[in-house]
């Protein structure tokens, strides 16, 4: 890996394992665990330093002193970018995603203050970017640049979520996580034994595309992985009064800060399906908990997210 990856690297702590002391639990006899990804790094949001290590490393070993890439208002993805950027020195490009609001929300004045430069494009923009996938695909590329497409959603990512599944040291049934591009889901799929099972749970409605696109980032063909997609709660980063309360009393009992968009919804979905039998007395799970809390800041005052 690259020296200045290296350095980064040396700041992270070790990915915690806690399981989940709840007699409802207990009623249905399942043991459910958390892969505490959320605690990896005090500014890095989780799954996001696993799926960009492996491209910035390509990017610097390709001399790249500009890397690009594209997100929302709140995304965790550029939030990532940006820091690392600033530790790194590569200088970073974030198109986001609608107008520029009249206060910048707490993610975007973040990644301001570490050097990104802030692109703010239509929404319409924002979905000719989707179509480019290859580092080297934005039109009007330039030497020296580098493209990381929306999420970080290419194969070289899937290394890096890999070393999460070779953390867990003990033995288990099902892995679970939450999926906004099912990259992270595709990384996990790629290194876990085929004996385990992966269920991944869509953050946003319609997403019946990631079934494609997860197939797309594999680089071999699995058949132990499922994506549900009935927990979107109306779409992406939309929540009402149910889930909120949910993630309100799960944060109370466990004291594991949850947030509304990506790891609440998986939570509830998984308590919703351990209620409806849905899995079977004795199998133990490992939902991994990718982290995303910096996007929880500013939530109340924010009406519309998307
Ligand atoms: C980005 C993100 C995800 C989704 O990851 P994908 O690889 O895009 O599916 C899940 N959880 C959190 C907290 C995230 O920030």
């Amino acid at each position: 890996m690259h020296p200045k990856l290296i350095g980064l690297e040396e700041t992270f702590s070790e990915s915690v394992l806690a399981k989940i002391n709840d007699a409802m639990l207990d009623q249905y006899g399942i043991e459910l665990w958390l892969k505490r990804d959320d605690l990896l790094h005090p500014v890095i949001s989780g799954n996001k330093w696993r799926k960009l290590k492996y491209s910035l490393n390509h990017a610097l070993a390709l001399d790249a002193e500009t890397v690009i890439s594209m997100g929302g208002a709140y995304s965790n993805h550029l939030h990532a970018l940006a820091y690392i950027g600033n530790i790194t020195g590569l200088k970073t490009i974030g198109f986001i995603r609608g107008e520029q609001p009249e206060t910048l929300t707490p993610t975007l004045t973040d990644m301001q203050n570490w050097g990104m430069e802030l692109r703010f494009i239509s929404r319409s923009d924002y979905r000719i970017l989707r179509q480019y996938k290859d580092w080297f695909d934005l039109p009007g590329f330039k030497r020296g640049q580098y493209w990381l497409p929306e999420g970080g959603a290419q194969t070289l990512a899937l290394k890096g979520v890999g070393e999460l599944v070779r953390e867990i040291e003990i033995p288990y049934d099902i892995a679970c996580v939450s999926c906004g591009t099912g990259t992270t889901l595709a990384g996990i799929v790629d290194a876990i034994p085929a004996h385990i099972s992966v269920m991944g749970f869509a953050a946003l409605k319609n997403a019946g595309f990631l079934l494609n696109d997860v197939h797309q980032l594999l680089s071999r063909h699995c058949n132990n992985w499922r994506i549900n997609l009935d927990y979107h709660f109306g779409g992406f980063a939309k929540t009402n009064i149910e889930l909120l309360s949910f993630i309100n009393d799960f944060e109370l009992r466990t004291l594991i800060p949850l947030e509304p968009v990506y790891t609440g919804k998986m939570m509830y979905a998984l308590y919703d399906l351990i209620r409806k039998h849905h899995f079977r007395r004795g199998q133990r799970i490992i939902a991994i908990h990718t982290g995303g809390l910096q996007g929880k800041r500013g939530w109340k005052d924010c009406q519309n997210r998307n």
